[in-house]
């Protein structure tokens, strides 16, 4: 295992943003992961884990700690009844192991194609898009416990998923570095999709949609959102979405919008009753539209809820921004906003 000191981490972000890492290491077995946070505990150092940098805004000021950023790959496939079981290392990059699956012709992946990140990245916030989250198929995640100091796996349920959450994000952020992450998929043609854009991007197929069909309609939608990392494109500094959709009950959402004072805010109505709303809409509604810039930071031109850096930014200017939309919107539609990323 190489312990490097003061390493930079802007480069291993896609915001591009924050200071050197004082100590960090490549773990590329789990072996170094047990090794690096031993080294970590003797010196009683904070700890930072990081995939593919696409969901976290790291200070200006640096890390004095440790980060350890996760490396490690290779698959183990077992086929089962009615389809593989994939148990995948952390550090394999998501979406290339989505274009696998694609093409193997494995269903349950394919509408989260184009996600930026690590395989081990995506039980911390259940990642999901377009009507499909890691949690449909996920069956089983092993991590490193730092509080029993050895390995443990979790099933489905236990990761205590929801929109955009687990155990990992919110009970226990921190204790857990999650190794392997193991999926169930089945062969052939996938569910039929639920979400209305992608349904109406499909068009017209002869048949139902394969999954190598999402994978390119899904990859065509976020293109032009600027949602995929394209290093040609002015947009593509960013975190993805920058706030959660709101979720709140139907009163709630007849409050917001009755205090806007419009009749048709978009509102998606989820399984157990209660109403997401399009956390982009209220931005735009409180005055921030799409390029909007301040100073070397903005709102992507393409997609309200991304929060983009310009030549120059610092992560201190990109908070304050994420601030100032916070507050305007809370003062003009009554919501308050949670930042999907974290804050390092
Ligand atoms: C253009 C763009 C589009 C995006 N679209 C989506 C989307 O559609 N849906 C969506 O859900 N997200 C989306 N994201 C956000 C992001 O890509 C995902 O959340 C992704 O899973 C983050 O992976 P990462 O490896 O980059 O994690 P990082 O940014 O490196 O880390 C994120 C958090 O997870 C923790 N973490 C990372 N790896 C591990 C591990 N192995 N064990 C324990 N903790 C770990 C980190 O400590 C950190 O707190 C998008 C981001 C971008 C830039």
């Amino acid at each position: 295992m190489l312990i490097e000191t003061e390493v930079p981490l802007a480069p291993r972000t896609t915001l591009q943003l924050g200071g050197l890492a004082r100590y960090f290491v490549g773990a590329k077995s789990e072996q170094d992961i047990a090794d690096a946070l031993e080294f970590a505990r003797e010196r009683a150092l904070p700890v930072w884990v990081l995939g593919g940098g696409s969901n976290i805004v790291v200070p200006d000021a640096g890390l004095d700690g440790l980060v350890l950023a996760l490396g490690t790959q290779g698959q183990r496939r077992e086929d089962t009844p009615d389809g593989v079981r994939l148990a995948v290392d952390a550090g394999e990059k998501w979406d290339d192991f989505v274009r696998q699956t694609v093409e193997l012709g494995l269903a349950g992946l394919e509408c989260l194609s184009g996600i930026p990140g690590s395989v081990g990245a995506t039980p911390i916030q259940n990642v999901g898009a377009y009507g499909q989250e890691v949690s449909d198929t996920l069956v089983a995640v092993r991590a490193f416990d730092r509080e029993q100091r050895r390995f443990v796996e979790f099933t489905r349920d236990e990761c205590e998923f929801g929109y955009r959450e687990s155990r990992f994000k919110l009970r226990e952020p921190g204790r857990y570095v999650v190794s392997r992450v193991s999926f169930e998929l089945t062969r052939g043609v996938p569910a039929a999709p639920r979400y209305p854009e992608l349904q109406r991007a499909l068009g017209e197929l002869p048949g139902p949609a394969t999954a190598r069909d999402l994978r390119h309609t899904v990859l065509q939608l976020r293109s032009r959102k600027s949602m995929l990392l394209d290093a040609n494109d002015p947009n593509t500094r960013s975190c993805g979405s920058f706030f959660l959709n709101p979720v709140v009950t139907s009163q709630a959402a007849d409050a917001v919008e009755s205090r806007v004072g419009v009749n048709a805010m978009p509102r998606f109505p989820q399984r157990d009753g209660r109403v997401k709303l399009s956390a982009a809409w209220l931005i735009e509604r409180s005055g921030f539209e799409k390029g909007f810039r301040e100073g070397s930071v903005g709102i992507s031109s393409r997609h309200a809820l991304a929060l983009v850096c310009h030549e120059g930014a610092t992560s201190g200017e990109l908070i304050a921004l994420a601030r100032r939309i916070q507050s305007e919107v809370l003062a003009r539609t009554g919501v308050a906003l949670t930042p999907e990323p974290l804050f390092w």
